[in-house]
């Protein structure tokens, strides 16, 4: 009763369900003098189910065991075995038992050597076992299985034991229950705020409310600044404490219909129904100042970043007036941080506005493996007070020396006037070169994350690997770049920057007009920069043998009119 107490306490503290599980199967242990007892959960991997220990009672034991024997049982199958009256019980919900050890670990993974399996449970004084399937909701999903140094156990030992079971299904199922509860939670237990997941449907609604009535709303984006070195110098906890101290400030300053949601982490929004920029400058401003104005112990004062775009006046399309908010927010960082910045509205949004965003974005979330140090300088050089194109450029060529020691200073910025040049034959419009710049500094960002076993491979490349090394690059710039919101339409040409004219490129095969001409461009571009640079398997070319490989495949790679404008450009100018 003692332990059934205790149990029940565990479950109902915040203890996670993996602890609950664990102590149960310890107590059962300890109070019925079992050998070992376990939890096993089917777990789907690659649309199969495979064997998960989920709670054992002697961690250490199953660690011994699975050594021993050389297996891992979460390489098998969850299937249970075909002994006699056993999947009976599992479906019909009984308790099985039976003397047979061998048998049902055999049963599960059926590679292991019978006899050796015979040797290992007299040596541990396993005689028999007991299996009680566990259901939650109606739904069969594991079981309880005991070994027992006893060959049979009394019918009141059994039915102590579907106790037992009883209490890992209700523990499961309100594990299950809390996390519903989770979900549907609308603000943040740290702050009191709101959540991020409450903010998105209410700014959706706001939304559809402000076209109806043809009434504005604001968007301020906040920013802790230097949290990271409140909490490196003071303390976790007191980085806490200035989050805390911020929502604080939010709150006092909000109007009843206004809601403030903290975003996670250190950022936090506010939305302001009804006020135009205006309006949002004033309200950003005097938040700015009440934050300035908080003391805090310890720490002294605190400042924050803010960013402030207006519904149907910077932009009528949500998301994006959610990202020029945060790049409004980026700016006042980038501007000295403990400031107010109003968003420039969406089309007057410059490239590299776009380019530098996307660049903070990549580094400061780590979405490519650099290293620290080289990450913190870029990131430090793109928040420097007015960013220019050079800055930008020394970026781009930072990050492409990472995966290619042969490209040279300055190479990057030679890549987009050249596509630039090109682009403007094929009068594109200043949007569409705008999108083929900020294109031509990302295309090859996924080569950041060729697996290095594939490139340190000693023995000669199958098809299969050549082809990985090939499309692997496509697929990740596209994994890197999808969570970045406002590039969505460079994607598409950067995914088909190695397609060929003539339908013989990857990844789709496409052919002719089908490309995009911005990915026709780079493709070009790239190629003849690739030819002009060594290659541990080639010397550098001149420039007269790259046009000349440029012209050998037109009609291949490129269409003839495409490499006619490039090697007139090329010929005029000092590329
Ligand atoms: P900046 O002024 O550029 O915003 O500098 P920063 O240090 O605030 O920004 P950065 O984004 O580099 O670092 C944010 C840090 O905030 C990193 C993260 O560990 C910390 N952080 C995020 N959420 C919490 C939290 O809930 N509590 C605490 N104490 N720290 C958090
Ligand atoms: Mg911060």
């Amino acid at each position: 009763m003692l332990t059934l107490q205790h149990i029940w306490n565990m479950m109902n503290s915040s203890e996670p369900l993996s602890s609950v599980l664990s102590a149960i199967v310890n107590s059962l242990q300890g109070e019925l003098g079992y050998v070992y007892s376990f939890i096993i959960k089917p777990q789907i991997k690659d649309e199969d189910s495979y064997i998960q220990i989920v709670a054992s009672s002697r961690k250490d034991y199953g660690e011994k065991f699975f050594k021993h024997f050389h297996c891992n049982l979460s390489d098998y199958k969850m299937q249970y075995p075909g002994i006699e009256g056993l999947k009976e019980a599992v479906i019909n919900n009984t308790i099985f038992q039976s003397t047979k050890v061998t048998e049902l670990i055999h049963g599960f993974i059926p590679d292991l050597d019978k006899e050796k399996l015979e040797s290992f449970f007299n040596e541990a004084n396993m005689k028999s076992y007991i299996l009680v399937p566990l259901v939650s909701k109606q739904i069969h999903f594991g079981s309880l299985i005991v070994f027992s140094s006893r060959e049979k156990v009394s019918r009141n030992e059994l039915n102590f034991l579907s106790l037992f079971a009883k209490q890992i299904e209700l523990a499961i199922t309100i594990a299950d229950l809390f996390q519903a509860v989770k979900e549907q939670a609308v603000t943040d237990p740290m702050t009191g705020l709101y959540n991020r997941r409450y903010f998105e449907e209410f700014i959706k609604k706001e939304a559809l409310r402000a076209e109806r009535q043809n009434q504005k709303f604001t968007v301020i984006g906040l920013d802790l600044d230097h949290l990271k070195q409140i909490n490196d110098v003071y303390g976790h906890n007191w980085g806490d404490i200035a989050i805390k101290a911020i929502a604080e400030v939010l709150k006092n300053n909000a109007r009843s219909i206004d809601v403030a949601a903290r975003m996670g982490g250190e950022e936090f929004t506010l939305v302001l129904p009804g006020v135009d920029t205006a309006g949002g400058l004033v309200a950003a401003e005097r938040i700015r100042k009440a934050i300035e104005g908080v003391e805090l112990e310890k720490i002294g004062h605190i400042t924050a970043s803010l960013g402030v775009a207006t519904y149907l006046e910077h932009s009528d399309d949500l998301d994006e007036l959610l990202e020029i908010a945060d790049q409004a927010m980026y700016e006042s960082k980038r501007n000295g941080r403990n400031r107010v910045t109003v968003a420039k509205p969406a089309h007057e949004t410059s490239w590299q506005d776009v380019a530098i965003n996307t660049f903070i974005d990549i580094l400061t979330k780590h979405r490519i493996p650099v290293d620290e140090t080289t990450s913190k300088l870029l990131t430090q050089k793109l928040q420097e007070m007015n960013v220019n194109n050079e800055k930008l450029y020394q970026v781009a060529d930072t990050l492409v020396t990472t995966y290619n020691p042969a490209h040279h200073d300055g190479g990057v910025k030679q890549k987009v006037e050249l596509a630039t040049l090109l682009a403007k034959r094929f009068d594109l419009s200043k949007e569409s070169i705008d999108k083929l710049k900020i294109a031509v500094l990302l295309y090859d960002i996924g080569n950041t994350m060729i697996p290095k076993d594939l490139l340190n491979k000693r023995e000669p490349l199958s098809s299969e690997d050549k082809a990985s090394i090939k499309q692997h690059p496509i697929i990740a710039a596209r994994e890197i770049l999808k969570p970045i919101s406002n590039i969505g339409d460079i994607i598409p040409i950067i995914e088909k920057h190695h397609e060929n004219w003539n339908g013989t490129g990857y990844p789709n095969n496409i052919s002719g007009d089908e490309i995009p001409i911005e990915s026709q461009i780079i493709l070009i571009v790239d190629s003849y920069y690739a030819l002009l640079e060594e290659r541990p398997y080639r010397d550098a070319k001149s420039k007269e043998d790259a046009l000349k490989i440029i012209m050998s495949e037109v009609n291949s790679k490129w269409s003839s009119k495409l490499a006619g404008e490039f090697i007139a450009i090329i010929k005029n100018m000092d590329f």
